[in-house]
């Protein structure tokens, strides 16, 4: 396997017993990461944190908390005071029309897919830098690039997150502490499945009708596996990627059509 050069460094992976972030922590853990990961369901948790063990070797520390609550964060923070690797992740809002999202709905979704990553942030990215070594990665979206209809406030709080770490990237590089952003398209994961379900009660298609357009609208032909996520997030958390700052990498099998990222 690959040596990262990050072996015995910590990290807190956030929002990572199910999904993208638990193949982020699986990666990290693999490569020798000490991890703290956070998650909502003690139970899901403290299971994924052993599965982790099990595979990797890694020690794994559970955090129970909502890591869009202060008290969440905090929890995260005191199980790792002194992060060298930071996974931003949380669950994404929900699909609709935006004629019926009031003020309140809004607020919840910048709360949690922009404001908090940027608080995990600010808590942990001076220390980094005095350490001089940091490697923090959000997880956002392929909506950043290319909006998503029904997702409008996906499109709309992972973009203000963007927008604010490509700014913030450029000033903490110099210390050798990168930021940059994951952006999947359609990966097989919970909250696939369940905004599949969405579609299908509006469209009238079964539920793997759906499953299968998705991946008939990838180049690649399939939906991400979860673990090729992973993969790249400990690409970017490797002791060689110090250059690579502030960038937003798609992992969506090259649905986005361009010439150029
Ligand atoms: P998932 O399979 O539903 O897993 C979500 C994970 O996050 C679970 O471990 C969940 O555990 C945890 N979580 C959710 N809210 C949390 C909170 N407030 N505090 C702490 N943990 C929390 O979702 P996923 O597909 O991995 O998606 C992860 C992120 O990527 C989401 O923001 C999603 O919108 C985004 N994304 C996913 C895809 C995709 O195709 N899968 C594509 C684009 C973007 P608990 O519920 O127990 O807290």
């Amino acid at each position: 396997m690959l040596d990262l050069g990050i072996a015995g460094r910590k990290a807190i992976v956030c929002a990572a017993s199910k999904g993208l972030g638990r193949a982020c922590a699986l990666a990290l853990g693999g490569a020798g990461v000490e991890l703290v990961i956070t998650a909502r369901g003690r139970e899901a948790l403290e299971e994924t944190a052993a599965e982790i063990r099990r595979l990797t070797g890694a020690k794994v520390i559970a955090a129970a908390g909502d890591i869009t609550t202060e008290e969440g964060r905090k929890r995260a923070l005191e199980a790792c005071p002194e992060p060298d690797i930071l996974v931003n992740n949380a669950g994404g809002p929900p699909p609709g029309d935006f004629r019926d999202w009031s003020l309140e709905d809004w607020q919840k979704a910048v709360n949690a897919n922009m404001l908090s990553p940027i608080m995990m942030i600010r808590a942990s990215v001076d220390g980094m830098c005095a350490r001089r070594f940091g490697r923090i990665v959000n997880i956002t979206s392929a909506s950043v690039k290319s909006p998503i209809p029904h997702l409008g406030m996906s499109n709309g709080a992972r973009a203000g997150l963007t927008g604010f770490v490509a700014g913030l990237a450029r000033q903490v590089a110099r210390h050798n502490v990168t930021i940059n952003n994951l952006l999947p398209g359609p990966f097989l994961t919970d909250r696939l499945k369940s905004s599949a379900l969405y579609q299908a009660q509006r469209s009238g298609r079964s539920f793997e009708e759906e499953l299968a357009l998705r991946a008939k609208e990838v180049p690649a032909g399939r939906v991400g596996d979860p673990d090729e996520l992973g993969a790249a997030c400990a690409f970017l958390c490797a002791a060689s990627s110090g250059f690579i700052v502030g960038q937003n990498l798609l992992l969506d099998g090259g649905a986005f059509n361009a010439t150029m990222g």
